[in-house]
């Protein structure tokens, strides 16, 4: 049995059929035999809207409460999925970037992860829930909510495998992978099967439109593999790994 991380971002649960769609995909993962936890990010542009929102009533938005606002996109997007899982007949139970146990730095807006203590999403996994986790969130030593920059959940997704010891982290997104450019804009580009993480930092103009550049430094840090695929489409994705680690021997690959 594997373990898996799997983490969404906004434009794969953009409304209501979306959620459901992750809902399946989670849901599926699960009952094929694996622990599943999925990370979060807000739903379409709700982030932005959120900033512009708090920019129409205060040009300039003490830190703190900016911080407590944002978080609540990824509890929209977690809460309702976990319903979509329930209603798909499967347990979720769903974490704030708190309760995750993510403990952050003070730096609001741009806070840097210092640990990760999933006791209470353990716990789920080992009930035999899907736990389902806000991510971009975490709190201070003053137990105020914080954020860790924009894109942040990739980084969320990736050090929660890393505290659980997760087998693969999935980063799901709307392109099949990481590609050799930018396969909405150049026909020609072709999807990348496996690379490493050195390679990735430096392709920075594609591989960073995919991935968030702090997140492939903490799975390299840690020797986590990633596999960023598409949540419309079941083909395969791209494979991160470790040098020496055969990338077919991770779990979920096809
Ligand atoms: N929702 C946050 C943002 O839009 C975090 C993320 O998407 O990763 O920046
Ligand atoms: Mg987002």
């Amino acid at each position: 049995m594997a373990l898996i991380v799997q983490k969404y971002g906004g434009s794969s649960g953009a409304d209501t059929e979306s959620i459901q769609r992750v809902a399946k995909r989670g849901g599926e993962t699960e009952k094929t035999g694996n622990k599943v936890a999925v990370v979060v990010s807000a739903m379409g542009d709700t982030t932005d809207d959120l900033i512009d929102q708090a920019l129409s009533i205060d040009s300039n938005p003490p830190e703190r409460e900016m911080d407590m606002l944002m978080t609540a996109g990824e509890r929209i997007s977690m809460s309702l999925l976990a319903m979509a899982i329930h209603a798909e007949g499967s347990r979720a139970h769903s974490f704030t970037g708190q309760q995750a146990g993510f403990l952050t730095d003070a730096r609001y807006g741009a806070a840097h992860i210092k640990a990760v203590k999933p006791d209470r999403v353990k716990n789920a996994l080992s009930l035999g829930d899907i736990a389902i986790v806000a991510g971009f969130q975490g709190i201070n030593a003053k137990g105020d909510a914080t954020t860790l920059g924009r894109g942040g959940s990739d980084t969320s997704a990736v050090a929660l495998a890393v505290a659980l010891g997760a087998d693969v982290c999935e980063i799901y997104t709307d392109v099949d992978g990481i590609f050799t450019a930018d396969p909405r804009i150049v026909t020609s580009a072709r999807r990348i099967p496996s690379i490493g993480y050195e390679a990735i930092l430096e392709m920075a103009s594609c591989g960073s439109k995919v991935l968030a550049l702090r997140c492939v430094e903490y799975a390299q840090r840690f020797n986590m593999p990633l596999h960023v695929r598409s949540s419309f489409s079941r083909r395969p994705g791209t494979l991160v790994v470790p040098d020496g680690v055969d990338p077919r021997t991770l779990p979920n690959i096809d």
